[in-house]
């Protein structure tokens, strides 16, 4: 093989003391293995990037960075953005210093194994490698069951996602360069990356559990990702309000012959039954689509404001280092 060339890991990190030390030791083991069989060079970073975190997680990682680096890059975001926006800042931040990147939770439950088989990959020729569950035995029932039913919502609901690809993958520089030209605020990133095309292909591995710490998605938080997702990618939940509209006129047409059958039969005395049931399922009709409609509206404003999804207060680096020097 020719020259190796260079990969940046891109792991967020909020609240995660607790795990940090050992990820970091992991990939560092990581990293040395492949850059010793020719896989990637030596200027290869394993970049951490500090989502506002309240507990000591950014003091760890300046740790890393000034301990090792070597291996370990830091970029502070200067509040709170979320994963997917830690997760692009990570990357718009390192599009140009690297060959291929990868995003990786901070919590190994992505296997770092599967790395090795990411990197051939991309040097087969594929832009994106997606990393793909092949199993969910550590998950909890109700974890896999809300998990998995995501997926398929998300299919139903018109916006195609790669099934169980979570946002452990490999991209290439080419492939970084052409996200930094979507410019939408409301991030879905397992959803853009399949719309910017290029060869790609799936590599499979194990979920594991948490190594330490708490998940930061707990029910509620998956709800509302679920909803970002699927109204970022489809219009399809206004489509079906315009039929669910059809729906409801033919049912009033009906409705409508049959009231004026029994007024002409001169049976026209109950029906405060049928009254009440009917304006308590239509209200609460309008009201749903309303909510839909509201959605989109909502996210049309945040997109017209066009806010930066991130903003990098520190981004440490050797290279930076020394032309700081
Ligand atoms: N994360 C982040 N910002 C947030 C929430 C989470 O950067 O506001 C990171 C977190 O540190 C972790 C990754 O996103 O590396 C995924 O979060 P988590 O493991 O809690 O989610 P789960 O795996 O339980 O779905
Ligand atoms: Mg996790």
């Amino acid at each position: 093989m020719s020259m190796p060339e260079t990969l940046y890991m891109v792991v967020p990190c909020y609240n995660e003391q607790e795990v940090l030390h050992e990820t970091a030791n992991q990939l560092k083991a990581k990293y040395q293995t492949l850059i010793q069989q020719n896989l990637i060079s030596s200027e290869s970073r394993i970049v951490f990037v500090n989502d506002g975190s309240k507990d000591s997680t950014w003091s760890i990682i300046q740790e890393l960075h000034s301990e090792e680096p070597h291996f370990f890059s830091g970029i502070n975001l200067a509040h709170n953005s979320g994963h997917q926006n830690a997760v692009l800042a990570g990357l718009m931040t390192v599009k140009d210093i690297c060959d291929m990147a990868i995003t990786m939770d901070a919590d190994l439950q992505d296997d770092i194994n599967t790395i090795d088989e990411m990197v051939k990959k991309y040097y087969e020729g594929n832009q994106v490698v997606y990393g793909v569950r092949s199993a969910r035995k550590t998950d909890t029932f109700f974890k896999k069951f809300t998990a998995e039913g995501f997926y398929k919502f998300m299919k139903l609901m018109g916006a195609d996602v790669v099934y169980n690809h979570a946002d452990f993958r490999l991209m290439s520089s080419r492939v970084l360069q052409e996200l930094s030209g979507f410019r939408e605020v409301n991030l879905f990133l397992r959803g853009m990356i399949p719309l910017i095309g290029f060869q790609s292909c799936n590599v499979y591995y194990e979920r594991h559990e948490r190594f330490a710490g708490e998940s930061k998605y707990p029910l509620k938080k998956m709800l509302s990702f679920a909803v970002n997702g699927i109204t970022s990618f489809s219009t399809k939940p206004l489509k079906l309000i315009t039929s669910l509209g059809f729906i409801m006129f033919v049912v009033s047409l009906i409705a409508f012959i049959w009231s004026f059958v029994v007024k002409v039969a001169d049976l026209s005395v109950s029906g405060w039954s049928s009254t009440m049931c009917s304006i308590w399922l239509i209200g609460g009709l309008q009201l749903l689509c309303l909510g839909i409609i509201g959605e989109y509206v909502g996210k049309i404003y945040a997109e017209v404001k066009q806010r930066p999804r991130f903003i990098v207060a520190d981004f440490l680096n050797d290279i930076n280092d020394s032309e700081k020097k």
